[in-house]
């Protein structure tokens, strides 16, 4: 017989956790060296892929490598080099600016809590979680558009704000899985559960997952039946006889 699905957002959360951790890497795909890099990585992947980030970061980074360096930069000269990027003229506004604002109010130095990363223009608490988990190895859990995706369709919550998601999730799973759970969801949502298609019959967590489209449903016995028939159906029980 097959089992029912387990019930209960935490106990999917847990089960997403150990086969996520089985299947990838807790590493975000922008190459980085430092949490400066990561967080110009990070501006510069809004609405591109981060392999295109990639392609472009080693030499801006070569001609830029501190954030008093990029604050002082030509804009002209950034907008060329991060062209390939897409949106790259206010690309190159945002990173310059973020880059002034460290200078001007953290010396140049990353900060590594929420609320100073979120002080700096371009990093929302999307942004600072991933410099949090993945540039200082402070818990933090990142909510993107795949994040958000998945984590309904694994009936983990019941909303697309990204602010309740985080909390709702991170209240189901210790602190030590917030980082790795994030990124892994991340990379399982580029190369599974992909947002038009997902190919939950190749899914690690097709078993559980109540939007699975391959998920066999349990077979249903003779006692189930009964019980779950109109009242009409049900056997009706027999009482006790006095001897
Ligand atoms: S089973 Fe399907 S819908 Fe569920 S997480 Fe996997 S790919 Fe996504």
């Amino acid at each position: 017989m097959v089992p029912s699905p387990p019930r209960g957002a935490r106990t999917r959360a847990r089960l997403t956790v150990e086969r996520l951790r089985d299947l990838y890497p807790a590493v975000t795909e922008l190459r980085h060296e430092n949490p400066f890099e990561l967080l110009i990585a990070t501006i510069l992947s809004a609405q591109t892929t981060d392999r295109s980030v990639n392609l472009v970061t080693p030499e801006l980074f070569r001609r830029y490598p501190t954030a008093a360096d990029l604050a002082a930069a030509d804009p002209a000269a950034v907008e060329t080099l991060i062209k390939p990027t897409g949106f790259f003229r206010a690309k190159t506004k945002r990173i310059i600016a973020a880059s002034r604002k460290l200078v001007e109010m953290f010396g140049g130095v990353v900060p590594s809590n929420i609320d100073d990363l979120t002080k700096i223009p371009g990093i929302g608490r999307k942004t600072a979680n991933v410099i949090l988990g993945a540039g200082f190895g402070v818990p933090g859990f990142a909510v993107d558009t795949h994040v958000i995706r998945l984590s309904n369709r694994l009936g983990l919550v019941r909303t697309k704000d990204p602010v309740k998601i985080e909390y709702q999730v991170c209240s189901m799973v210790p602190p030590e899985e917030w980082t790795g759970l994030s990124l892994r969801l991340i990379l399982h949502g580029r190369r599974v559960c992909i947002a038009r298609r997902p190919r939950c019959e190749e899914c690690v967590l097709n078993d559980f997952c109540p939007s699975s489209t391959v998920r066999p449903k349990p077979r249903r016995t003779r006692a189930t039946v009964a019980v779950a028939g109109p009242p009409s159906s049900r056997p009706v029980p027999t009482p006790n006889r006095p001897a």
